[in-house]
């Protein structure tokens, strides 16, 4: 045996070439890989719970004998059994059986079961329990609490267990190299990951659920310290490949802003000053606006974009829906078309012959503002000289992704300069782990006149009300937005919901005009909806959450909310931005579907009580968590394995401390706390 560092998996019993290559996906290739495998969560099989005191939600073992096992066919058929001990009766229901297992399972039988204990018609029961007949002997409990581990398709848990038990066999003799700079580690590594794989049966099971455990206190410290250094690389190497110096044109900016029936405000000058800046470096930019709804991010874009081309360089505007970045196309048009600047728009509807001839004048750099949604990730998008990436709405779009598109820049070049614009302030808290990559800079005034819009909740029992609001607010001529969300993702579906509302709406008040949008029609019938309704010729309007983003008509004061419950918070914040643009007071009704949870409650009240979206943001985060408020589900950043936040927060000012003594005293500490921590995600920052 040899160093746990060094050792291949394919030395421990049972692992194959064909488990080596699945263990690989995982990230797991070495003996140590699995040691920071880390459960999930555990389950206490260390004790036999007596049926009358398992507790309702309990994952516990019970055991005892088999009185009676019958098919039932109720509204599904079932094979159920009762089972007894000394101190009652419990039922176990099979949806899913066979013939041997339902005579496994004759009265008089012992056995021994393992299961979530549920609230059933006749008294406790438990649905598909892991269970085993016990002959003579009993055998023995499992003498630690079982670990489960994260795992999708191809490696089951007793796999995991089983080479997990193995891996800290060897850790005993060749424990992990401490990789933490001395002074900064009072929990040792190895008994933590011991502790973590197999707590003993007296461990504090409500810390360990909550993370809170010095051994995991201990591993998510290390872990968060190694994502701060990983993102503080990626950063370094951006910059190393440097950049298109882009300097100011001020001829070309001052006739545009002259153009425009408004002045940028303070904070609008300022953040374009800090882009100016960042642009005329031969390092690209990395820069994160955050301005809340209707603090003119585009408008800072555009000043951005002029800089880019002013130097003969192309920029190109992503956001992540075809809605948002249409709306973008519309107000560049209006501002660019009269300075004789080419656009090109690039949408993953832009098929075949159409897409060639696209692609051809961004190739040829004949294309200089090319507008789109993620089609502009594509490999076979090259352009010929890209300056700038502006990525709206940021935390829909993953670091990596981010940094395929600056890659496109052309070989002398470097790599394209960066904006990030988000409406969903991202906590200070989490800016840290997630962004170290970015300089930020806040819009933190609204251009003037906005007033704050006042949010109220209702119940749906009391949708009448709303109606009334709805007709009283259009008598006296102001407009109205009612928004249906649905959870499921499909447009088809979506848009039969909002269909459905709006016949029924059109009803209900007969006297008013009604009209409808969704994402299933076609751009030009959208665009017809929209121009209506922005001269008034639509009282109300019905819409999906299409018009989230960008959507801009100061008459309409009120919006409604149906089921708001289902959306978080930063896109209902986003909602009900379309409202108090104009001189109005403006109104938002959520009309939810009670009764609520306590969680869901509080996040509306969140929204009810306060118009400052970094409020709304970091209370979301809090109710939420980082993996739903970032969309980091769909984009592989910040998996960690065993930090959580904002659970570990209380940890984040340490590891700034540590990530920086690191990178000044111990540098070569980095690349392997690196390797240990993100493993194979690494790869990415290549792109
Ligand atoms: P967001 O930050 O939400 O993307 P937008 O850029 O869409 O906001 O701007 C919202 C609205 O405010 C637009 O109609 C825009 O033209 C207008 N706007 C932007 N800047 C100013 C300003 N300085 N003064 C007045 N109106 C402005
Ligand atoms: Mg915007």
């Amino acid at each position: 045996m040899a160093d746990i560092a060094a050792t291949s998996v394919r030395e421990l019993r049972g692992v194959g070439p064909r488990l080596a290559a699945r263990l690989a996906e995982y990230g797991v290739h070495r003996v140590e890989d699995l040691l920071f495998h880390l459960p999930l969560r555990y389950q206490d099989r260390t004790r036999i719970t007596p049926i009358a005191a398992a507790r309702e939600g309990a994952d516990v073992v019970i055991e005892g004998e088999i009185r009676a096992a019958d098919v039932v066919f109720g509204r599904r058929r079932s094979l159920v059994a009762r089972i007894q001990d000394g101190s009652g009766t419990l039922t176990l229901r099979f949806f899913h059986f066979s013939a041997a297992q339902k005579t496994g399972l004759a009265a008089g039988t012992r056995l021994r079961c393992f299961g979530q204990v549920r609230r059933g018609g006749s008294g406790p029961e438990m649905i598909h329990p892991e269970y085993r007949a016990l002959g003579e002997g009993e055998p023995p409990v499992a003498e630690a609490l079982t670990p489960i581990y994260p795992t999708t398709s191809g490696i089951g848990q007793n796999q995991w267990r089983n080479l997990c038990n193995q891996a800290l066999a060897r850790l005993q003799r060749w424990p992990p190299a401490d990789l933490l700079p001395a002074g900064h580690n009072p929990y040792d590594l190895g008994r933590a990951l011991q502790y973590l794989h197999a707590p003993p049966p007296d461990a504090p099971q409500e810390l360990l659920r909550e993370g809170q455990h010095p051994a995991q206190q201990r591993l998510a410290l290390e872990e968060l310290v190694a994502h701060n250094l990983s993102l503080q690389q990626l950063r370094q190497r951006q910059q190393a490949a440097g950049a298109p110096v882009l300097a100011p044109d001020q001829t070309v900016q001052a006739r545009f802003f002259a153009s425009l029936p408004f002045e940028p405000t303070a904070a609008q000058s300022r953040v374009l000053a800090q882009i100016a800046a960042d642009l005329a470096r031969p390092r690209p930019m990395l820069r994160l606006v955050q301005g809340d709804v209707g603090s003119g991010k585009t408008l800072v874009a555009a000043g951005a974009a002029l800089q880019a081309l002013a130097n003969d360089c192309q920029v190109a505007i992503m956001a992540p829906t075809e809605i948002l970045a249409e709306q973008h196309w519309r107000s560049f048009a209006d501002w660019f078309t009269p300075l004789g600047i080419a656009m090109e728009w690039l949408s993953g509807r832009v098929k075949g012959k159409k897409r060639e001839a696209a692609l051809q004048r961004i190739a040829s750099g004949e294309a200089g503002l090319v507008i789109g949604t993620h089609a502009l990730f594509q490999e076979d998008v090259v352009f010929q000289r890209l300056g700038l990436v502006v990525v709206d709405e940021q935390h829909r779009f993953g670091v990596h992704q981010r940094l395929a598109l600056t890659g496109k820049a052309g070989p002398e070049q470097g790599r394209a300069h960066q904006l990030v614009m988000t409406a969903t302030p991202i906590p200070r808290t989490l800016s840290m782990v997630a962004y170290a990559d970015l300089d930020c800079s806040v819009i933190d005034e609204l251009p003037p006149g906005r007033k704050p819009v006042t949010t109220v909740l209702i119940d749906s029992a009391r949708r009448e009300q709303v109606l009334e609001r709805v007709a009283a607010a259009c008598a006296e001529g102001r407009q109205a937005y009612w928004v249906c969300t649905l959870i499921e993702e499909s447009d088809t579906l979506q848009a039969q919901a909002a269909e459905a509302t709006a016949a029924q709406l059109q009803q209900a008040l007969p006297q008013l005009r009604t009209g409808l949008i969704h994402g299933r029609m076609k751009p030009a019938e959208k665009d017809a909806v929209m121009a209506a309704f922005k001269a008034g010729d639509i009282a109300l309007l019905v819409a999906t959450t299409v018009i989230e983003v960008g959507v801009d008509v100061p008459n309409a004061s009120l919006m409604i909310i149906e089921n708001p419950e289902r959306l978080g918070l930063a896109q209902l914040h986003q909602l009900r931005g379309r409202v108090g643009r104009g001189r109005a007071a403006s109104h938002c009704v959520l009309l939810y579907q009670g009764p609520l949870s306590a969680n869901g409650r509080e996040r509306l009240a969140a929204l009810r009580d306060s118009n400052d979206g970094f409020y709304i943001a970091e209370k979301d985060l809090e109710l939420r968590g980082p993996g739903e408020v970032l969309g980091t589900r769909q984009t592989g950043l910040m998996e960690f394995r065993i930090a959580e936040l904002p659970a570990h927060n209380h940890l984040l000012d340490q590891v700034a401390l540590i990530a920086t003594e690191i990178r000044r005293e111990h540098p070569e500490l980095a690349a392997p706390l690196i390797q240990r921590w993100t493993g194979s995600r690494q790869q990415f920052a290549d792109v």
